[in-house]
């Protein structure tokens, strides 16, 4: 018996064999031979096991292919059942950015207050970005290094008072309660607390007999509706161009309670914003009787005060759209 015949071999073929092979033989090495032919390893026997289980393998893939095929129609028909029963399907729903969140919720304070919103553009030109403000060519914020200018005239406006002397200027000699919100733009690199955009709310009064008592109830009426009834606000000097005298406002720090964190930078206190008397000179600039009219002025950026009330320690993350980010400020209705 030669290893060239064990593919042929079946079952019942091989008992018959192994029989004539058995008769045939006539000394004890044939019949060693004949057993190693059949028994051990890549032998006939062995090679019937490997074909039987390929056998096998083939009639379960069949079966299984022939179940696939009785169902199929079943499930296809299943398909087309329309159940009123099923849980329609929910869409993800987005919701209002919170930078857009918190001015709605200051444009909230102050509408009751008798203000009006008014916004203006993002472009602008030197005279209502600048000069009318008080801050003539030589002045030091008007340095190319914070200021974005699209040609030698306009510029991507570095604050929202540019709404404030348009308003003025289109209303002179009127009493007036404006709150304005909006994107503004300076040349800084972008970190964790500097963006060359960033979103300011601003708000001024003007009428006769305003006078810094006006601004200082404001003020704290805004920053008890924000921060919470209880929580202390200071008043420091300050300067800046466009009012006379100015302040700037800080807050208690609300996450450590003044005993000294990163966001307050450990001094316990945060600044949220700047204000002060409008300059009598820019009352001037916008065709008004600055012995007849004064004014209060306000602004804050709306970022840092988002990042003081929540802790947030990277401004970046208002522009980088991450989901995850933006689904804690989701608003439950
Ligand atoms: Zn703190």
């Amino acid at each position: 018996m030669s290893g060239s015949n064990k593919k042929i071999i079946d079952e019942k073929e091989i008992s018959i064999l192994v029989e004539k092979s058995l008769k045939e033989t006539e000394n004890f090495s044939e019949i060693e031979t004949t057993k190693k032919d059949y028994l051990e390893k890549g032998g006939i026997i062995s090679s019937l096991f490997q074909q039987i289980s390929q056998e096998k393998d083939q009639e379960r893939k069949k079966e299984i292919e022939e179940k696939l095929k009785e169902q199929k129609p079943e499930k296809e028909q299943k398909k087309d059942k329309l159940d009123i029963y099923l849980e329609g399907k929910r869409f993800p729903l987005g919701n209002l950015h919170p930078l857009t969140q918190i001015s709605q919720e200051i444009y909230g304070v102050f509408l009751p207050l008798g203000y009006q919103i008014v916004e203006s553009d993002e472009i602008e030109n030197e005279e209502y970005n600048f000069n009318k403000l008080n801050m003539p060519p030589e002045h030091s914020a008007r340095g190319m290094h914070d200021t974005f200018y699209l040609n030698a005239n306009l510029l991507l406006r570095t604050h929202t008072s540019n709404t404030q002397i348009r308003v003025l200027e289109n209303n002179p000699n009127q009493e007036l309660k404006i709150i304005t919100a909006g994107k503004v733009y300076r040349r800084d690199e972008d970190d964790a607390t500097h963006t060359h955009q960033f979103t300011q709310i601003e708000g001024f009064v003007v009428g006769c007999n305003i006078s810094f008592s006006h601004l200082k109830g404001t003020l704290e009426l805004v920053l008890k509706k924000l921060f919470g009834e209880n929580n202390p606000i200071r008043f420091r000097p300050s300067y800046f161009p466009f009012t006379e005298p100015s302040v700037e406002v800080d807050a208690l720090c609300i996450l450590c309670q003044g005993k000294g964190c990163n966001i307050c930078k450990k001094t316990g206190w945060v600044e949220i914003l700047g204000a002060g008397l409008i300059h009598p000179q820019v009352l001037k600039n916008c065709g008004y009787d600055n012995q007849k009219f004064t004014g209060f002025a306000f602004g804050l950026g709306v970022e840092r005060l988002l990042m003081i009330k929540h802790g947030i320690e990277d401004i970046r993350h208002f522009y980088l759209n991450d989901v995850r980010f933006l689904k804690q400020f989701r608003v439950m209705s």
